[in-house]
C-alpha cells in the first residue's frame, strides 16, 4: 500500500489548482477536498491506496508528465471540418461578440450573460439532462460558492456572474457519476477543463455523463484570502462572511470598473453590507494588479482560453464594447454548439461575427501577465526544485516587457508571502499590510521600473504600435 499519488507529486509541492477532478476519479472514495492554510481547495487522503493504482495522477492537469492543452484540444477538435487554429485560442469554428436578450440574463451576467443563456438552452432542447455549474452558499462558516446541479432554467440564472474564489466540481461529480444515466454540460476553468479531458479519455463514465465542457477564459484564480482582504478592507468582518457578490455592474461605473458585494456580521450581530468597485479604495483592483493570493498552480498555468472546452466565454475588453452592461466575446469549438448560436440566436441573443485575432487583443492585459511571465515564473519554479508541469514556452514570445522579469519575481514573491502571512494575521488588515510592507514596496518599485521602460518595450516590438491602432477607430457594437 502506498500514499495517494498525487498527494507527494502534487498537492505537497503546493502545485494543486483544486480541480477536484481526482476526488471525482478516485476508485476507492480515498480522496476528501478540503481547505489549506493559505486559503485554496486541496484534496487530502484519507486512506492507504493498491501500489498498482494511478487514476488519480493520470486526471490530474498539474502531475509532471501531464501533457499540455494541445494533445487533448487537437484529439477533439482538429478533425472537425470548417475548424480554424490561433495560435493563443487555439481550435474555433466561429467566434462572436455579443450578449444574451433574454429576460434579465445580461443584467445578472458577468459579461453578456451568453453563458447562461447557452445553459438554458441546453436545459430547454433536451441537449442535457442538467448543467454543473457555480452558485453562491450564503450563510457563515463555510464555503461562499459551490458546484451544483441545475435542472431549471431558474436554478441555472441563480448562478450567473463570475466566482474569484476556490470551487472544485469534484465533490459534485463524484456523485453525478454514480448516478445511472443523464447528460450534463459543466461550466469550468480551463484547469479544470483540461482535468476533465484528461479524466475522459482514461473513464468511461466521465465520457457517457459530461456532454459539453464549456470554459471560461481565466487570467488567473485567487485563495478564498482575496475575498477576506476585500471584506477587511472595505470595514466587513473577514471572520464572519455570509456573502460575496462578484460582477455588480452599474450605469455610474466603466464596464470594466464592476463592483464586489460582499456581506459580513460584525462582531455585536450588526450586518455589514459593502459594495466596493474594482478601483475604489479596498476593491478587487489593488489586489489582483499586485497578485496577492495568487494560487501557484495560477502562476504556472499556459492557457488563458480553455483550449479543451467546447466554448470558450469570456468579457469584450475591446474598446468598441465599452457598454456597462457588459458584452461577451465566445469562440465556439463544438460544431452543436455552433448550430445553437446560428439558429436560436438571432431572436435570443445580440451577435455579431469577430475575428479570432480580436478575441485574442481583446485579452491583450491577462496575457501578458499570464504567457508573458511565463518563462521567468517556470525558471522561478525550476530554482526551487518545483516539479512543473510542461508548460508551452514557445507561445510565450512577444510579451516581454523591459523590466519584466524583475516585476514577475516580485509579485511571485508577494504572492507567496501574503497567503502565509494573511493566515498569520487572522484577518487582521493592519497587521497584514505592515508584514506585507516589504514587498509590496518591491512590487511598487518593480511596476514603477516597467512604466518608465515602457517606450523601451515599444522600441523593441514595433508590432505592438499596430497593435494599439488596431484596438481604437472601431466603431461602436450595435445594440
Ligand atoms: C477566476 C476567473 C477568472 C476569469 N478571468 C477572465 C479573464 O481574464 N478575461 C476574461 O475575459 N474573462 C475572464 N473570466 C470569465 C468572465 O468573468 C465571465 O465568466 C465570462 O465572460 C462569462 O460571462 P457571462 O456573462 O456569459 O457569464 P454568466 O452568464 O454570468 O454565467 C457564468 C457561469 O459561469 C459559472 N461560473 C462562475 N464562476 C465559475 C468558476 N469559478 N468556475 C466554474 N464556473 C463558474 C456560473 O455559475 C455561471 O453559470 C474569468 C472568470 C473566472 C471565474
Ligand atoms: S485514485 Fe488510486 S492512488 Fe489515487 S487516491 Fe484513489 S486509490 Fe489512491
Ligand atoms: S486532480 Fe486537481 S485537485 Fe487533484 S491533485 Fe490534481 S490539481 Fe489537485
Ligand atoms: S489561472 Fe490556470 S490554474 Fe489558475 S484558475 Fe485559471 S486556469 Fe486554473
Amino acid at each position: 500500500m502506498k500514499t495517494a499519488a498525487v498527494m507527494a507529486e502534487v498537492v505537497e509541492p503546493g502545485l494543486c489548482c483544486g480541480c477536484g477532478i481526482c476526488v471525482a476519479a478516485c476508485p476507492r472514495g480515498n480522496l476528501v477536498m478540503g481547505w489549506n492554510a493559505i486559503g485554496e481547495l486541496n484534496p487530502h487522503a484519507d486512506d492507504l491506496c493498491p501500489d498498482s493504482c494511478t487514476v488519480c495522477r493520470s486526471v490530474c492537469p498539474y502531475v509532471a508528465d501531464a501533457e499540455t492543452a494541445d494533445p487533448l484540444a487537437a484529439e477533439r477538435f482538429a478533425a472537425i471540418p470548417g475548424v480554424h487554429r490561433s495560435r493563443h485560442l487555439g481550435y474555433y469554428l466561429k467566434c462572436w461578440a455579443g450578449y444574451s436578450k433574454t429576460s434579465n440574463q445580461r443584467a445578472n451576467g458577468a459579461s453578456g450573460g451568453l453563458l447562461t443563456w447557452l445553459l438554458e438552452e441546453l436545459l430547454r432542447t433536451g441537449a442535457v439532462d442538467g448543467v454543473l455549474c457555480v452558485a453562491p452558499t450564503p450563510g457563515r462558516g463555510h464555503s461562499l460558492f459551490q458546484f451544483v446541479a441545475c435542472r431549471t432554467a431558474e436554478e441555472v440564472r441563480r448562478c450567473s456572474r463570475s466566482a474569484y474564489y476556490p470551487v472544485e466540481p469534484g465533490t459534485l461529480l463524484r456523485e453525478i457519476m454514480k448516478l445511472p444515466d443523464g447528460r450534463y454540460a459543466i461550466t469550468a476553468l480551463p484547469c479544470v477543463c483540461k482535468a476533465l479531458r484528461r479524466a475522459q479519455r482514461r473513464l468511461p463514465r466521465f465520457r457517457e455523463r459530461i456532454a459539453y465542457v464549456l470554459g471560461l477564459a481565466c487570467g488567473k484564480n485567487n485563495s478564498c484570502f482575496h475575498v477576506e482582504a476585500i471584506c477587511a478592507a472595505t470595514g466587513g468582518n473577514p471572520q464572519q462572511m455570509e456573502k460575496a457578490v462578484f460582477r455588480v455592474k452599474s450605469a455610474r461605473h466603466a464596464v470594466a470598473d464592476f463592483a464586489a458585494r460582499i456581506v459580513s456580521r460584525a462582531p455585536d450581530g450588526t450586518e455589514v453590507d459593502r459594495t466596493v468597485h474594482w478601483h475604489e479604495p479596498g476593491g478587487q483592483g489593488i489586489w489582483w494588479g499586485p497578485r496577492y493570493f495568487t494560487p501557484l498552480a495560477c502562476d504556472l498555468c499556459d492557457d488563458m482560453f480553455a483550449e479543451c472546452a467546447d466554448a470558450v466565454f469570456m468579457d469584450a475588453w475591446l474598446p468598441e464594447y465599452k457598454d456597462w452592461e457588459g458584452t461577451n466575446l465566445v469562440a465556439v469549438r463544438h460544431p452543436k454548439l455552433r448550430d445553437v448560436f446560428e439558429d436560436a440566436a438571432a431572436d435570443f441573443c445580440q451577435l455579431r461575427p469577430i475575428a479570432a485575432r480580436r478575441v485574442e487583443l481583446s485579452q491583450r492585459t491577462a496575457l501578458t501577465s499570464k504567457r508573458g511571465s511565463l518563462p521567468e515564473r517556470a525558471r522561478i519554479a525550476k530554482q526551487a526544485g518545483l516539479p512543473v508541469v510542461s508548460l508551452r514556452l514557445e507561445t510565450c514570445k512577444g510579451f516581454c516587457r523591459a523590466g519584466g522579469r524583475r516585476l514577475v519575481r516580485t509579485q511571485w514573491a508577494l504572492a507567496r508571502a501574503s497567503g502565509r502571512r494573511w493566515a498569520e494575521c487572522a484577518g487582521d488588515l493592519e497587521k497584514f499590510r505592515t508584514a506585507m510592507r516589504p514587498w509590496a514596496s518591491a512590487e511598487a518599485a518593480a511596476k514603477r521600473r516597467c512604466r518608465s521602460l515602457r517606450w523601451l518595450t515599444l522600441l523593441l516590438h514595433p508590432e505592438r504600435w499596430l497593435e494599439t491602432l488596431c484596438r481604437i477607430g472601431r466603431r461602436p457594437a450595435p445594440r
